[in-house]
């Protein structure tokens, strides 16, 4: 499942998100191997292919445990973006009834005129003739 890019969404996700890290900061490396770095969420060893860093909330974390490939974004991100996607569809289904409740008025309104301006018409043409006279 991949979302589009919906700047609502988006906004409302980072809102909600704890942000952990900044983007482009370094993972913490483990003291005891070169080429491994420490998962921030379940503190496990990682190779460097298998670290990445969260989009949302920039914590490093292992692919294997720690990350979902389905939503790119860590395990406790993945939660607070379930809830927001959730609660933006019911305002979205909100919005769309108000919307064609105010068509229904629109066209209520329209059907109330009445004709007018035909007795005018007719005096303006009297009065052309007696001026003739
Ligand atoms: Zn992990
Ligand atoms: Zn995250």
């Amino acid at each position: 499942m991949k979302f589009s890019k919906d700047d609502d969404f988006y906004s409302k996700v980072m809102k909600s998100i704890t942000k952990v890290r900044d983007q482009g900061d370094p993972p913490r490396s483990d003291v005891l191997s070169l080429d491994a770095y420490i998962c921030d969420l379940c503190k496990g060893t990682v190779s460097k292919e298998n670290i990445t860093q969260c989009p949302f909330c920039g914590r490093w974390v292992c692919k294997k445990n720690c990350w979902h490939t389905e939503h790119l974004a860590c395990n406790p991100c993945v939660g607070v973006i379930k809830l927001c996607k959730e609660s933006i569809e019911l305002e979205r289904k909100k919005m769309s009834t108000e919307l064609t409740l105010k068509q229904q008025n629109k066209k209520s309104l329209r059907k109330r005129k009445t004709k007018s301006g035909s007795i005018f018409e007719k005096i303006g043409k009297k009065k052309s003739k007696s001026n003739d006279e």
